[in-house]
């Protein structure tokens, strides 16, 4: 008997590259995933790889591990992020490091047998288009980093380079990245951000909070960093009429302090939570460390937001865009996080006008955007 012809096209495959190094990689991954699918249903198939540790060898392949206490020591942080920047310092090290890191570059591209690669971390697009050379399919970058982007991210035979910002840009083309190669869409954030429940007594019951009480979230990145700790201890002192929800991530050890501490006013302390978006629609600011997935997430929201720390080098710019845009202040003491705090707490206007210019410069649909230029590469 014959088999019936069949015009079903098989699905396409993009492989997205990440690492835990941090929580906003993979925030973002996960965003254009879930973009993929609602913009495409059942057309694509992706899959995400950890490099890092399933790639590269050690130490690469510690990476997500080393994260978390390197980020202790800002300024040596600084200092190295600083030494590798630029055009020909990035490609100097990148030299260096290909013999190491080529084995593993070239087996994942054998091994992933994808229509499309998609790059969201700085350390693997050279090595990606090293490993590509001669193979007809696409390479992109989605840039996640905000306004300060290292120039490990801008490798100049990428096919597509997407960027959030038009700062972002202008360091891609002094990279050397044509500039026709080069898009700026947004950072991708998860579509729950596009329509954010408006029932805040619901969440905020769910959650446990007072209802009548403003609400500062305080959210250290994906690994509670920062001195979340000093910054929530002094927010109690200061008796704000005010309560507390602090999002310690993947912290464990920060959440059982804070847990075991006792506080004057309401505090109410999390791990890590896939309820990002609730807690943002249901709390009426953010003091976090400037971390660009939070920051975007924070503008979507129409959160106003109080900075206390940044990385150095690679946060710098996160914080003047914030501060730039009024969106938010910059507060790298306690106390200075205490008075900004107080300030919104006392004046509900003002807090608004923050509010409303988070809501100015957010790109809710960034991931959608950008899901639709992943498809068109990958049908290519
Ligand atoms: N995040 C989360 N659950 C948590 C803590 C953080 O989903 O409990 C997410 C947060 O919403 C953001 C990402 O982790 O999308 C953190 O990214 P960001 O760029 O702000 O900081 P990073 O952790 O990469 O330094």
């Amino acid at each position: 008997m014959d088999t019936p012809a069949t015009s079903v096209e098989p699905k396409k495959r993009v492989v997205f590259l990440f690492s835990d190094t941090g929580g906003g990689h993979r925030s973002a991954t996960e965003a254009m995933i879930e973009a993929l699918d609602l913009e495409f249903p059942g057309q694509f198939e992706s899959s995400k790889i950890d490099f890092f540790k399933e790639y590269y060898p050690k130490p690469f392949s510690y990476a997500p591990e080393l994260y978390p206490p390197m980020a202790k020591f800002p300024a040596a942080w600084g200092l190295s992020y600083k030494a590798f920047d630029g055009k020909h310092r990035s490609r100097a090290a990148n030299r260096v490091t290909w013999p190491l890191v080529r084995k593993g570059a070239r087996a994942l591209v054998r091994e992933n047998p994808a229509d499309l690669f998609v790059s969201v971390h700085p350390l693997v697009n050279t090595a990606m288009v090293r490993a590509m050379q001669g193979d007809p399919r696409r390479f992109i970058t989605v840039v996640t980093d905000m306004v300060s982007t290292h120039a490990f991210w801008f490798d100049y035979r990428a096919d597509l380079i997407i960027v959030p910002t038009p700062e972002a840009m202008v360091k891609a083309v002094e990279t050397g990245v044509p500039a026709g190669n080069v898009r700026v869409v947004g950072l991708p954030i998860a579509d729950r951000f596009t329509h954010l429940p408006t029932d805040r007594p619901a969440i905020r019951e769910r959650l446990g909070w007072v209802e009548d009480l403003p609400c500062v979230l305080l959210v250290g990145g994906g690994d509670g960093m920062g001195p979340l700790e000093e910054v929530a201890k002094a927010l109690d002192k200061a008796h704000l009429k005010a309560q507390l929800a602090v999002i310690c991530g993947r912290n464990e050890h920060l959440r059982e302090r804070l847990d075991s501490h006792d506080w004057k006013i309401p505090v109410h302390t999390y791990g890590f939570t896939r309820d990002m978006p609730d807690f943002m629609a249901a709390a009426d600011m953010i003091v976090t460390k400037a971390g660009p997935g939070t920051i975007c997430e924070a503008f979507a929201a129409r959160l106003p937001l109080i900075l206390y720390s940044r990385m150095p080098g690679q946060e710098d710019g996160n914080v003047t865009y914030v501060v730039q845009h009024e969106a938010g202040v910059w507060a790298p003491r306690p106390w200075e996080v205490v008075q900004a705090v107080t300030r919104w707490v006392e004046d509900p206007e003002a807090r608004v006008r923050a509010s409303e210019a988070a809501a100015r410069v957010a790109k809710p649909q960034a991931a959608r955007d950008i899901a639709r230029i992943i498809a068109d590469h990958a049908r290519e």
